[in-house]
């Protein structure tokens, strides 16, 4: 199999495409992949290995076709399916990109520019970390960032949700069909997570609430087993057993790389026209979660890409079109001596 590690550096002379595709993750191998079976000429770079989120996800059983397949292996089946269909496949962390006078895009890398008339950016993000003693060293041993990825994992089990806002209550609503009890934990009484969702977790016979607690630390041995607490009106320290931790305490999308403002909502993804999973920057496509939607799983990934690619390709033709058509007009118009 050909997996990660088959990326390349490219040599300057080759640096101009039709589409440029920012990101290797689940989204952009995709785009890769059509790209390369439609015989586009699209290049796909990214910094790291190609994977994405599913580098940090162990066991993946939401994908369709797969009762179950780790993280890591799907990456590289992804990868290998892509560049057999004759995608360009490049190591390069991308800079930045900015819109040229007449609509090209230049994209700088730290090893040289590309030009491209189409962007999709399928940069992904992150989660935000809760940056507390344990949190790397359990991840995937009982920290999570994901409920639909890991929850299964943990059938029966008492499982602590960090966050106050709509992910954290939503996932821990979600959490209740395999735990056996779900403990939010948030830092304020308030919670900024939408009424209709908090009233259906207080009801909720397997959710309990610690307000106005942070956790200090992240304990276990070969899993996590306990959270130390602090509560911050009395300053008073607890622990509590659990199977495991998951953290929603917010998504930073990279949505950092083009110059020119991209529409985007208050969270600060994307916003997308539905149809084509444009941006309202002409010839900037957004797919994956870098873009505004109700959930961000490896499928609606993929899902968004199919779309983004096959909507940049009908997009760059009708782009070469039009300068086409404009180039005949003056050429007319030269003709008759208009110009
Ligand atoms: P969010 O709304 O920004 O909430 C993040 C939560 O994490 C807040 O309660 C915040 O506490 C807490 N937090 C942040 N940093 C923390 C830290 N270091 N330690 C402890 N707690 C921390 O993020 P989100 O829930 O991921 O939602 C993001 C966006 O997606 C929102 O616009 C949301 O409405 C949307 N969304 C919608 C749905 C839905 O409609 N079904 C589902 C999921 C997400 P404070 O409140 O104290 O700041």
């Amino acid at each position: 199999m050909r997996g990660r590690g088959s990326m390349r550096s490219m040599p300057p002379s080759t640096r101009d495409f039709d589409i440029a595709i920012i990101g290797g993750g689940p989204a952009g191998l995709t785009a890769a992949m059509y790209a390369g079976r439609n015989r586009e000429r699209a290049v796909m770079l990214e910094c790291k290995a190609p994977g994405g989120q599913l580098l940090n996800t162990e066991l993946i059983e939401d994908y369709p076709g797969f009762m179950s397949i780790l993280g890591g292996d799907l990456a590289a089946a992804m990868e290998q399916q892509a560049v057999h269909f004759g995608a360009e496949v490049v190591r390069g962390e991308v800079r930045g990109i900015t819109v040229l006078p007449g609509g090209t895009k230049l994209i700088e890398t730290y090893d040289g520019d590309y030009r491209a008339v189409a962007v999709i950016i399928a940069a992904g993000g992150n989660p935000r970390k809760l940056d507390v003693p344990g949190e790397a060293e359990f991840a995937g041993r009982g920290v999570s960032y994901c409920a639909v990825c890991d929850g299964a994992f943990f059938k029966g089990a008492h499982l602590a949700v960090v966050g106050g806002g709509d992910a954290a209550v939503e996932e821990a609503l979600f959490l209740t069909r395999y735990a056996n009890r779900v403990t939010i934990i948030h830092r304020r009484r308030d919670f900024r997570a939408q009424s209709i969702l908090l009233d259906e977790a207080r009801e909720h016979p397997k959710v309990d609430f610690i307000t106005d607690t942070v956790i200090e630390t992240i304990d276990g041995d070969s899993k996590v087993r306990q959270l130390s607490l602090r509560d911050l009106d009395t300053e008073r320290r607890s622990t509590l057993e659990v199977g495991g931790v998951f953290i929603f305490v917010g998504f930073i999308p990279n949505t950092g790389l083009v110059d020119s403002h991209i529409e985007h909502d208050k969270a600060g993804y994307y916003l997308t026209d539905p149809m084509t999973m444009m941006t309202n920057i002409p010839g900037i496509f957004a797919a994956g979660d870098v873009r505004s939607q109700l959930t961000r799983q490896i499928t609606t990934a993929v899902g968004d890409a199919t779309t983004a690619t096959i909507a940049a390709s009908k997009w760059v033709e009708e782009w070469r079109r039009g300068r086409d058509d404009t180039a005949a007009e003056l050429a007319d118009a030269s003709a008759r001596g208009a110009v």
